[in-house]
């Protein structure tokens, strides 16, 4: 067992260091000795593979993929931990930790320079107060990683999961199925962090599509489409396309009658071939 999940070797070498937990950069330790092996385990990483890790933390799960992968490096913007992880992950010399913002790094020269053409993975611990956002970011920016492994609040874990055309489903829900196939891993309750959080939290691994799903004939108007259909989760499909896209109510009755979707549904029940339907319905309407 890690030594890194023993609260009090934990606790003692953050406030060696002055360390104390910022809420507002989603600070929650994992200190169940279970979590990190497993997630180390599922997301693919392995004597040939490279990680990329975002959050390092105090270095739990960057300890235990610096075991199997052929190179760790972890992207950490809180300085304070810079000394902190210099001294949990000192036995590895396949680490590197870079001080920076995961959102304002550019990954592709990253993943370029740190790992050329070698196979990559992203495996972390996400900081939930950016989790879409860095997954979006991932995803759209088609970085060229094999799978992505994240621990999300088990909410946003169901969201990006749901199969579009089903109730839980949301416009992350059909951009994630647009890049990734996803699996809802495992769950982990609160009580598994340092300190704990409000709600429970789940491990997701979106597996890279070669190719999307569905051919869509435009997709920044199939990605706009979306956004729109669930812009108002309570209206029908109708009305939420056409205050969202600025479409006469009129045209757009007409535009889902072609696509052969019922004026009265609701985004939720549209499929990601519905949606690239209606992207192709108004491309044609706009020509
Ligand atoms: N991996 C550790 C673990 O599992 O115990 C820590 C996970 S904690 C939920 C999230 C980590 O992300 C924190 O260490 C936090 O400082 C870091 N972080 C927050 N915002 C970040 C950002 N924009 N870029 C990089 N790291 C960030």
């Amino acid at each position: 067992m890690s030594k890194l999940t023993d609260i009090s070797y934990v606790k003692g070498i953050l406030s060696k260091h002055g360390f104390t937990f910022s809420k507002a950069l989603g600070q929650n330790f994992l200190i169940n000795p279970s979590v990190c092996p497993r997630m180390a385990e599922e997301c693919g990483c392995s004597d040939t593979v490279g990680v990329i890790e975002i959050g390092p933390g105090a270095g739990v799960l960057t300890n235990e993929l610096a075991q199997t992968a052929h190179k760790v490096v972890a992207v950490e913007l809180d300085k304070r931990l810079l000394p902190v992880l210099a001294e949990t992950l000192a036995e590895h010399n396949n680490v590197k930790i870079i001080n920076g913002d995961v959102m304002k790094l550019n990954l592709k020269q990253l993943i370029e320079e740190e790992f050329g053409e070698g196979r990559t993975v992203v495996c972390a611990n996400l900081p939930y107060y950016i989790t879409s956002p860095v997954i979006m970011r991932v995803l759209e920016e088609r970085l060229p990683i094999d799978s992505l492994t994240v621990m999300v609040q088990k909410e946003a874990a169901d969201r990006i999961c749901a199969a579009p055309g089903t109730r839980e489903s949301g416009a992350i829900s059909a951009a994630v199925h647009y890049y990734s196939r996803p699996e809802l891993l495992f769950k982990v309750s609160k009580g598994s962090f340092l300190p704990a959080p409000k709600v429970d939290s789940a491990v997701i691994k979106l597996n890279i599509l070669k190719e999307p799903p569905v051919k869509v004939i435009d997709e920044k108007l199939f990605f706009r489409v979306v956004k729109a259909a669930f812009s108002q989760r309570r209206k029908t499909l109708a009305n939420s396309l056409s205050s969202g896209l600025s479409i006469p109510k009129a045209q757009t009755a007409e535009m889902l009658s072609e696509a052969k979707i019922r004026p009265n549904a609701r985004a939720e029940e549209m499929t990601m071939e519905n949606f690239a339907q209606i992207t192709s319905v108004i491309t044609k309407f706009n020509t």
